[in-house]
């Protein structure tokens, strides 16, 4: 692969001036230069006209997180799956038992009920009762697994059962959702119900990222409202000074600092819980940030960030920038790779990174890494030639 010497120099000789140069340079300076001022105006108010325009782009091109699939699935299908998930529990020593609550499915199927359902059911002719899967209470989880393997079941995770106590403690329960092949999830945390639903093949990264949901919801539910913790954050308080012990405990502390951050963008709520949830889980998977499976589960955050930010009406400064923020690590799929050029707070040059992607993100790119100067690693697709 040979990347194109023009771009490669113009974005390393953009990275360096960034860290050379760490305040705005153009627009902010109008006011203090008197010779240069209808130059630099022009100048900074076409720059500004550019990198807007390239910001829409990319924040219009970043997909719409969880989109349900509209399919359809018959009662036999659904009838078979449920056995198999029986089977397969019972092979690894799961022990279950059957309760009523509603399977996930169920929620998700147009019935008359629910005529906005999205996946079309066909019922089994001369069976008079719709069958969409069973929630299965775990009474007895197997012999634990020796090896803590994030990419391994959770079930057998040596840490599960510890965490099924704190799941406990946190007044919420765990089950085994038989419908969950036909749906859009391969896991759920639902608050309304207060519990955790898996599939018995559901890896234990997976599973803590549910835990996560839990641990947040609980919390959320026990600070003041979350538009009020955003907004005294904002105006300069620390989690510490606002939350009780008791409340901070709820939360891993590392958990806290993505939070206390997080809040500080601006960024609303159920764009944070994604965040959080799926640090907690690329955190267990501990992948270099141009793994796949890391920048999977990085952009499927950073989509729910610019969506949520996308929907919440008039943004602040601080917000529309996290906006773009957030669409440039999509874009770019990994944390690494933006933090040394947006933290030099030059707006130009994130102008010129972004129209730089622009230009070089097509089918055939390919990816470089480039290390800056202050070790943090830019992740930039490449056009092979
Ligand atoms: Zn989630």
């Amino acid at each position: 692969m040979k990347m194109k010497p023009t771009f490669f120099l113009f974005f390393v000789l953009a990275s360096v001036a960034s860290l050379k140069n760490p305040s705005p340079v153009l627009a902010d300076e109008v006011g203090h230069s008197k010779s240069n001022q209808c130059v630099r105006a022009l100048f900074s108010d076409s720059w500004k006209r550019l990198i807007d325009s390239v910001y829409s782009k990319i924040i219009e091109r970043v997909p719409q997180p969880n989109v349900v699939r509209t399919s359809a699935v018959t009662q036999k299908q659904i009838i078979q799956a449920d056995l198999e998930v029986r089977k397969t529990l019972s092979a690894l020593g799961v022990v279950v038992d059957e309760t009523k609550l509603p399977p996930y499915l169920s929620e998700l199927v147009a019935t008359q009920e629910n005529p906005e359902g999205r996946i079309r059911f066909d019922q089994t002719p001369g069976v008079r009762e719709a069958f969409f899967g069973t929630i299965l209470r775990v009474l007895r989880l197997p012999k634990p697994a020796l090896k803590s393997d994030p990419n391994a079941l959770a079930l057998t995770h040596p840490d599960m059962p510890s965490a099924l106590q704190d799941l406990k403690k946190l007044g919420y329960d765990f089950y085994i959702d038989t419908s969950l092949r036909f749906a859009d999830a391969s896991s759920y945390f639902d608050g309304e119900f207060g519990m955790i639903g898996i599939q018995p093949n559901t890896p234990w990264h997976v599973f803590i990222h549910e835990l996560q949901h839990a641990k947040w919801n609980r919390f959320l539910e026990s600070v003041i409202s979350f538009d009020a913790l955003q907004s005294k954050i904002e105006s300069g308080k620390t989690l510490k000074e606002l939350l009780s012990l008791q409340d901070r405990e709820l939360l891993d502390p590392e958990i806290l600092q993505k939070l206390e951050s997080l809040l500080k963008q601006g960024v609303p709520e159920n764009g944070i819980d994604e965040t959080l949830a799926v640090g907690v889980q690329l955190k267990a998977l501990d992948l270099p940030s141009y793994n796949h499976t890391y920048q999977r589960f990085f952009r499927y955050a950073r989509r729910h960030q610019v969506w949520d930010l996308k929907a919440a009406g008039p943004l602040s400064e601080t917000q529309k920038g996290s906006l773009r923020r957030a669409a440039v690590e999509e874009l770019l799929g990994s944390e690494a790779s933006v933090s040394g050029v947006l933290t030099s707070k030059n707006p130009y040059l994130i102008g010129i990174l972004a129209a730089t992607v622009v230009i070089l993100t097509d089918e055939r790119a390919r990816r470089i890494f480039l290390k800056l100067l202050d070790g943090t690693w830019v992740v930039l697709p490449m056009k092979s030639s």
